[in-house]
């Protein structure tokens, strides 16, 4: 692909609700403006953005995909995102790069969960937005509905460009506002999506005024000379009109509002024309931030600057290695060029760069500033990484780190595969921030964490196809513990006489509760050699080595204290290891004894919800024994609730809420402390060790 000035490169992100049609969008951009000779469908598992064969299963999109392409002299990358919310961490990396959000809502469905999750993002980052609204060809499609929604939600800042001339089965075209013009679709696919001008249709004429008034109006408010020369009764030209809107999409006050049928073709070709005549160039958006040192400065885009890029992307191909995605911020970057990775440290030659249109790479000669671009094997440098040249230690901020709601236990179906799946598991979780892999000594088990349940099936769908790793799932176990409620005595009592060297080691110990959290402390009360000096640690050892291994219910043991007061040795048979011995024993008898009892963890959970749903959220935290320490307004007609749940009440939580609150709750979970578990649950528990242990 040939190189484009900045003012001429449009970075465009798809976002809004999985189902409103992102992937059919970008299709039919593609398809319009002659970039694809066959528009795909998803239904077929044949379009440009969906080609992982995850996604061709399940007919969405799991990770953010690029494709570029040429639209009258300019060139848009595309940044189709996933609409599902396990998958929001792409959403985030493609509005970290992208200069202009194009949200896509159903006229069917209207503004739904993901695309409200999208908008706060994009509103966070503060990137220009505008919206498409789309699936006005199917039955039950309102765009005066959508649109009163959208103005409900995202407020006055919402304008609509285009009104649909008919809806449903007989929607054949836009109404272009600026310009008082109808734009018919009637060529069928011949025409390519190509629109025949004509007058706007009789029946609508009186409201397209109306809407057309209030949208001049709505324009020229934001400049005096303007305004003055509207209420003057000039007409303002549809030129001017535009670049004054467009100075209001930069700032990201402004959002237009556009209609059509990602299917059939409808308002696509205009969807581009306003991306390149409204929509921001790399150049217009405020300059990055970035860290330099301690402190803080600023970067414009400008390809004769130094070279600058921002990885938002990485993704681990089995065949090519790794491809990560970059945007140059400043200057420009050219195959062969030597970069530095600040965080790693690590000195990155950039080889060959292309772009990649879903699955088909395609060749760059540079990528300067404002442009996208890809490069192979880069081995110490991941998504949200910052390459600069030598001697340059800038960063650009991080993409903030998601917070995993969900965890699975896995194991490899066959054994020897252990090696084998730590090597996927790490170039998975190399490409996939919202990924975690970690390993609880504990219960045993290593631990997948992510985003939801449909996050977690694809990694390991993905172990198995790029890693030839099968693996079984298990439940999480929760690492409960175990402790005493009472004091006691017993004689640790290691004696073994088998021909010519013996054992011998006694240790008398005395085991007490301890504060939560305290821990283990061993008290040396020895006195007259009753036990010589040099074998004292080693009684300490076996008692330590006890308490990890599993107390009487077979969890590790904390809070105790325990007094080695007397013990008994012998001349020669006595040893490290006969000591040992004796401490461990002596302290499984002594614990027996001491009314033990489990201990369970307590998670500090906080819930963002919706003020309607902050009831059934806390009638469900003390279903689940939780006890709530606070609430407190999060501002946006949105709680906070915070409490205190015991851990294995929550494993499920992302599920629960979920389904709980129809996808509009968000919660953080956080280990604070260890409780009694109450006594009634200690059966449950045992048996389900018993259970697991089969
Ligand atoms: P995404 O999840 O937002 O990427 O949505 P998809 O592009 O996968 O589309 C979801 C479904 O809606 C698919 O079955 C599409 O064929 C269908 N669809 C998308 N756009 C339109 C449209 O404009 N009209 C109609 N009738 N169906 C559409």
């Amino acid at each position: 692909m040939k190189s484009f000035p900045p003012a001429r490169i449009r970075n465009v992100a798809l976002v809004g609700h999985g189902g409103a049609g992102k992937t059919t969008l970008a299709e039919a951009l593609l398809y319009c403006s002659g970039a694809i000779n066959r528009q795909g469908r998803v239904e077929d598992g044949t379009t440009t953005t969906d080609f992982d064969p995850e996604e061709v299963k399940r007919g969405i999109s799991l990770s953010l995909a690029l494709a570029p392409f040429e639209h009258d002299g300019y060139k848009i990358n595309l940044l189709d995102t996933p609409g599902y919310a396990d998958f929001v961490g792409d959403v985030h990396a493609a509005l970290r790069v992208a200069d202009l959000a194009v949200f896509v809502v159903s006229a069917v469905e209207g503004v739904e969960v993901q695309t409200e999750a999208a908008w706060r993002i994009a509103a966070q980052l503060d990137v220009p937005r505008m919206i498409f609204v789309n699936k006005l060809d199917r039955e039950r499609a309102s765009f005066e509905r959508t649109l009163d929604e959208l103005r409900e939600k995202f407020g006055a800042g919402v304008a609509p460009l285009e009104l649909p001339i008919g809806e449903e089965l007989s929607f054949r075209g836009v109404a272009d506002l600026l310009t008082d013009t109808a734009y018919f679709y009637e060529g069928g696919p011949d025409a390519k999506g190509r629109a025949t001008p004509g007058t706007i249709p009789d029946d609508m004429a009186d409201r397209e005024h109306t809407v057309h008034d209030n949208l001049v109006e709505g324009i020229v408010v934001a400049d005096d000379d303007l305004m003055e020369r509207y209420l003057e009764g000039e007409t303002i030209s549809p030129k001017e009109l535009e670049d004054t809107l467009a100075l209001g999409v930069d700032q990201a006050s402004v959002f237009p509002v556009v209609c059509g049928s990602a299917v059939k073709l409808v308002g696509i070709d205009r969807l581009a024309q306003f991306i390149c005549e409204i929509g921001p160039s790399p150049q217009r958006r405020p300059p990055v931030k970035v860290r330099a040192g301690d402190g803080e400065t600023e970067i414009a885009s400008d390809p004769d600057g130094p070279a600058l890029a921002f990885v938002f992307k990485t993704v681990a191909d089995p065949y090519v290695g790794k491809v990560t995605f970059f945007k140059t911020l400043s200057g420009t970057v050219r195959p062969d060029a030597q970069l530095t990775n600040p965080r790693t440290h690590a000195d990155e030659r950039l080889h060959g760069l292309f772009t990649m249109r879903g699955k088909e790479q395609d060749t760059l000669s540079e990528v300067p500033a404002g442009d996208i671009g890809a490069v192979a094997k880069l081995s110490d440098t991941g998504t949200g990484d910052t390459l600069a040249p030598k001697g340059t230690p800038v960063v650009v901020p991080t993409i903030q780190a998601l917070e995993p709601a969900l965890s699975i236990a896995i194991v490899p179906r066959s054994k020897g595969d252990e090696d084998k799946l730590m090597i996927g598991l790490h170039r998975l979780q190399d490409e996939d921030p919202a990924l975690r892999v970690s390993r609880n000594d504990e219960t045993k088990q290593t631990l997948l964490s992510g985003m939801g349940e449909t996050h977690l099936s694809i990694v390991t769908e993905r172990l198995a196809r790029k890693f030839g790793v099968e693996v079984n799932t298990e439940e999480v176990r929760v690492p409960y513990r175990e402790t005493i409620t009472a004091q006691a005595e017993a004689e640790g009592k290691y004696k073994k006489q088998t021909g010519g060297h013996g054992q011998f080691g006694v240790a008398f110990l005395r085991v007490e509760p301890l504060d939560r959290g305290a821990g283990f402390e061993f008290v040396d009360k020895i006195v007259g050699g009753s036990i010589p000096r040099q074998f004292i640690p080693a009684v300490e050892k076996g008692i330590a080595e006890a308490m990890a291994t599993g107390g009487v219910f077979g969890f590790p043991v904390v809070d105790v204290r325990v007094t080695c007061f007397d013990g008994k040795y012998h001349p020669v048979d006595s040893s490290e290891m006969s000591f040992k011995m004796a401490g461990s024993l002596g302290f499984r008898e002594a614990m027996a004894k001491a009314s033990p009892v489990l201990l369970e963890p307590i998670s500090m959970l906080e819930v963002v919800v919706p003020v309607a749903h902050q009831g059934d959220v806390m009638g469900d935290l003390n279903a689940r024994r939780g006890r709530v320490q606070g609430t407190e307004s999060a501002g946006t007609g949105e709680q906070i609730i915070t409490a205190l749940v015991p851990t294995s009440e929550v494993m499920r939580y992302a599920i629960d809420l979920r389904s709980l609150t129809g996808g509009r709750g968000r919660f953080t979970l956080e280990h604070d402390h260890y409780d009694l578990l109450p006594s009634h649950l200690t059966d449950r528990v045992t048996k389900a060790m018993a259970e697991s242990a089969k």
